[in-house]
């Protein structure tokens, strides 16, 4: 079955590029948001209270949620095709925590990791309209970093499987060519 990774950066649009993308095949996808997988963990845990607060705890409790995460994910992949909503990297107050370290890529085996970006401008104007979430304030110059980092990591991460990576780009009026792109590399 065929494991696909989508990141990118919060505000980007992944979901609404994904849902766009998969009205276009005929190709079926389940599509699995690794943040309500740890999500679940997290709550049965009683560390949290909502998905914002997981970046904020100690790193070693999240890379623990993380690989329980990775597993579950990981046993809906034997029978269909997953498509994975995450993050290349996760910004937290102790630095970028990778989204798939080693044990989460042997959990996945990614076969293409797909890295969404826009403009910073444009995110940062995504983010500010999004009341449903609780997003980080970052300036232009930082989502830039975070979105080089994102693509050295995914990179990274497809020099430890042979995935291939994907860069599709989501400007402002531009979904639909955007979700051409995602729907090519789902085919
Ligand atoms: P999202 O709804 O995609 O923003 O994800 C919610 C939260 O889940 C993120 O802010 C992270 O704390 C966590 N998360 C999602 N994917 C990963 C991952 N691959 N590794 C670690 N944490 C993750
Ligand atoms: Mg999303």
């Amino acid at each position: 079955m065929k494991v696909v990774v989508i990141t990118g950066t919060p505000g980007v649009g992944k979901s609404t590029v994904v849902q766009r993308a998969l009205q276009e095949i005929e190709t079926g996808y389940r599509v699995i948001n690794f943040g309500d997988a740890m999500l679940e963990v997290a709550l049965e845990r009683g560390v949290v209270k909502d998905r914002d607060e997981m970046r904020r705890l100690d790193p070693g409790v999240q890379k623990d949620i993380q690989r329980m995460g990775a597993k579950k994910i990981a046993e809906a992949a034997r029978s269909e095709n997953i498509l994975v909503d995450t993050h290349a990297t996760i910004k937290t107050p102790r630095g970028y925590l990778p989204g798939l370290p080693i044990w989460v890529l042997e959990e996945l085996s990614p076969d293409v990791i797909v890295v969404v970006e826009a403009d910073p401008e444009e995110i940062a104007g995504r983010r500010s309209s999004d009341e449903t979430r609780t997003r980080d304030a970052e300036d232009v110059s930082e989502i830039m970093e975070h979105q080089l980092l994102n693509k050295a990591a995914a990179m990274s991460y497809a020099v430890f499987t042979g995935a291939t990576v994907a860069v599709v780009e989501n400007h402002d009026k531009g979904l639909e060519e955007a979700a051409k792109e995602l729907a090519m590399v789902l085919r």
